[in-house]
């Protein structure tokens, strides 16, 4: 259970509660949390009922599975900064980039082009989680420096998939935001670390089998360890359709404002695996109330190093957000 003191709990009632959970030996943690402070005691079911009862007036959440993460804990939508950069949480915002960093030169045309459009997050995997080992694994190291230096010289901020907590110590050095992918979303070793050794934007991918509970679960972990900044990105679930790589399901967005005050972003790229339908689902992304996109681009999508068939490329790129900014004029 956690109980939640806030500034309009008044230092009686607090030092009361501290004074009833020493009395009873009840060991707790005490931490900071989005302008608040958790007491955060392990399940007891008997003595969160005579907590309730003794502090009526508390806030507190007994059999929640997530509560740091939730709309109750925190009512305003929450705003994650990007190295200073750029926001999201308000208005619509497109992160886009390579599946997997490439060579400089593609990266830098790729960045030329997302600051001529005001786009300032660039994306690109380096150490990739391949579904076949013989498949392209990315330049790693080398693929994290290209993104740093791309990134500094186009005075944008960058974002790379981790796969392994060991390298979080690398990673910190080169990118502004992580992203956790859709294999890794309950990866809860990954989660934690990254909780407690960084306070960079984490993208949370959504599990291409996971309910939406799970997902902000994890999400629970990451910030249990003290990283506040965390964006969801839904990415498609695997059904039984056979013409899209994954379904995009927008309705979790719907869904999940109401249960968190985190961003929400989609990946209509992995959401649907083609091309010729990214634009439109990016758009379906706006009116459904998402924060943002996260999309593959590639000056030559069919030459893509990974994931060729869902990259756009840069025409459709700019009708993309040409679009969107049309929308934003009447929606
Ligand atoms: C990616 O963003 O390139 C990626 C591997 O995504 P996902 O984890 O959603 O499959
Ligand atoms: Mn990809």
């Amino acid at each position: 259970m956690i109980i939640k003191i806030s500034n309009k709990t008044s230092k009686e009632e607090t030092s009361k509660l501290l004074e009833f959970l020493l009395k009873k030996g009840i060991k707790y943690t005490k931490n900071d949390y989005l302008n608040s402070q958790a007491i955060i005691i392990e399940d007891n079911h008997f003595i969160n009922n005579e907590l309730i009862e003794a502090f009526p007036n508390l806030e507190m959440f007994s059999n929640d599975k997530y509560v740091l993460v939730s709309r109750a804990f925190q009512k305003e939508d929450s705003v994650i900064n990007f190295a200073g950069r750029e926001n999201i949480g308000k208005d619509f915002k497109i992160i886009a980039g390579p599946c997997s960093v490439e060579t400089p030169k593609i990266m830098e045309e790729i960045a030329e082009k997302l600051t001529s459009l005001g786009i300032n997050i660039i994306r690109g995997g380096t150490y990739k989680p391949r579904t076949s080992p013989y498949d392209f694994q990315g330049q790693k190291s080398q693929g994290l420096k290209i993104l740093f230096e791309t990134s500094k010289k186009y005075n944008i901020a960058s974002v790379s998939e981790i796969l392994d907590y060991n390298l979080i110590e690398e990673y910190d050095k080169y990118v502004d935001a992580y992203q956790v992918g859709a294999r890794n979303m309950q990866n809860y070793e990954l989660l934690r670390e990254l909780g407690s050794k960084t306070k960079k934007p984490i993208i949370l991918k959504r599990g291409p089998s996971a309910t939406i509970d799970e997902w902000l679960m994890s999400a629970e972990y990451i910030m249990l360890g003290g990283n506040e900044n965390i964006i969801l990105c839904e990415r498609g679930l695997k059904t039984i359709s056979d013409k899209t790589r994954n379904t995009l399901d927008l309705s979790s967005v719907i869904a999940l404002k109401e249960l968190t005050h985190l961003p929400i972003i989609v990946d209509p790229s992995h959401g649907s695996g083609r091309r010729d339908m990214v634009r439109a689902l990016s758009l379906a992304s706006y009116v459904v109330g998402a924060n943002g996109v996260l999309i593959e681009t590639h000056p030559e999508p069919e030459k893509s190093l990974s994931d060729p068939f869902q990259a756009i490329d840069f025409e459709e790129l700019e009708r993309l957000v040409n679009e969107i900014n049309k929308l934003k004029t009447i929606l």
